[in-house]
């Protein structure tokens, strides 16, 4: 099981990840990039955001 995570000392909160993968990737209350509790992740989807980010801060962790 792998799980996409934010690096968020890059992130730049440009909003491209939430445009792409609004079912993964959104907005908290915080201001910051949170990520969905998915059993699966849409790894098609998640991969575009991996490849979009400017900054390169999204990354499959492995479980
Ligand atoms: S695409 Fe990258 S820089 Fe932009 S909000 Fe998502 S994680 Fe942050």
């Amino acid at each position: 099981m792998r799980r996409p995570v934010v690096d968020m000392a890059v992130c730049t909160l440009c909003m491209g990840c939430i445009e792409l993968c609004p079912e993964v990737f959104s907005e908290n209350d915080a201001g910051y990039i949170a990520v969905a509790d998915l059993k699966v992740y849409p790894e098609k989807l998640v991969e575009e955001a991996i490849k979009y980010c400017p900054v390169d801060a999204i990354s499959w962790e492995e479980e």
